[in-house]
């Protein structure tokens, strides 16, 4: 990429920025026994203390894990934070913009109106691909960032990955790629790409192939100067003591997330042909994702009557290109069983 100039990007009020240092940024490794420093009860240990907030020893792991040097990972309270972030970091309210395909993740578009920031949709073409000339033609000098979410919710495709390159070859801002759900894809994850790009922003998350949406933990992999950046604007603490611990537990047995990864995998090549044999599928998307979109004739009467099923699938159908659609998530084999039984008997 030619000419990134980071310093132009962000807003000046977040350069100028002097972050506040806590108790536990001042101290910092080296030994000690009494701690007087943080206006904590010195009682009901480990919770009395407050959590390291750079999370380093999640990151180390991490760092293994996903072959992302530490300085260059930011956790987040879910990658809903860093999204978050990336409009408090860049965009002046009122004055710039950032561009996003169509149909996508929700979120990118509530962040940019709680921090009143222009929003810019591209829709997607035929079969939900990215057009990366459309989405370039869609930027200006004050468009601060571009959203592309790969595998794409609510479509359930992975982007094509020559598309966001062209897009991060020549747009100057920062390019958020959002992977929460690449564990799921054969494509080869964007954060891999990394020193490659210096305006890309890859988002992962621990909700979803790592089952543990509860926890609240999500990633952004950048440059070690946009981390930095997250890291000023970020609350002193934002993830807590319990979720740290959670995740380390977690990241000690990737095995089992990879039986789950596979299984979901398994169920997923088997429930797409069996829903769209159903006498109510009109198609059904492909998928490099653990749900999938499917076409249907009534898609709000089709929600209703799994409602009162007991079975709670998400109705698209108010989505910009998905008129009549379902997200279906892929469940265990029983769960998908009871939602393919239940359509079967429907008239
Ligand atoms: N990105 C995408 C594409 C998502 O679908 C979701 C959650 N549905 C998120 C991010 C948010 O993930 P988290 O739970 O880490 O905030």
């Amino acid at each position: 990429m030619n000419n990134f100039d980071l310093q132009a990007l962000v807003r000046p009020n977040i350069w100028a920025l002097k972050p506040y240092s806590c108790a536990r940024d001042e101290f910092k490794g080296r030994e000690a026994s009494v701690f007087l420093d943080a206006n904590e009860n010195p009682y009901n240990g480990p919770l009395n203390r407050y959590p390291d907030p750079l999370q380093e020893e999640v990151k180390a792991v991490l760092s293994r894990i996903k072959g992302v040097p530490a300085e260059n990972i930011f956790l987040g309270n879910g990658s809903d934070e860093a999204i978050d972030l990336i409009f408090r970091i860049f965009c002046n309210p009122h004055v710039d913009n950032v561009v996003a395909i169509q149909p996508t993740y929700g979120m990118y578009g509530v962040c940019a109106d709680i921090n009143d920031v222009s929003y810019r949709n591209v829709n997607l073409e035929e079969g939900y691909r990215l057009n990366a000339d459309k989405v370039l033609e869609a930027t200006d000098m004050h468009t601060k960032a571009v959203f592309l979410c790969s595998p794409n919710n609510p479509s359930g495709n992975a982007l094509d990955p020559n598309e966001i390159e062209k897009i991060l070859v020549n747009y100057q801002g920062i390019v958020v790629v959002d992977e929460a759900y690449s564990d799921f894809s054969d494509y080869e994850p964007f954060r891999l790409k990394l020193a490659q790009y210096p305006n890309l922003v890859v988002l992962n998350t621990f909700s979803k192939a790592w089952g543990c949406a509860a926890m609240r933990l999500g990633m952004a992999f950048a440059s070690k100067e946009i981390i930095g950046l997250f890291n000023k604007v970020k609350y002193p603490y934002n993830v807590n003591l319990l979720t740290q611990q959670k995740a380390l537990e977690m990241l000690s047995d990737i095995t089992k997330i990879q039986k789950w990864i596979v299984s979901i995998k398994k169920e997923r090549a088997s429930m797409l042909p069996a829903f769209a044999d159903l006498p109510i599928c009109e198609k059904v998307y492909p998928s490099d994702a653990n749900f999938f979109l499917a076409k249907v004739k009534d898609a709000n009467a089709l929600y209703n009557y799994l409602i009162d099923n007991g079975i709670v699938v998400r109705n698209r159908n108010n989505v910009a290109l998905c008129g009549n659609c379902l997200r279906i998530t892929i469940g265990t084999p029983e769960e998908n069983c009871a939602l393919l039984a239940a359509l079967r008997k429907v008239k």
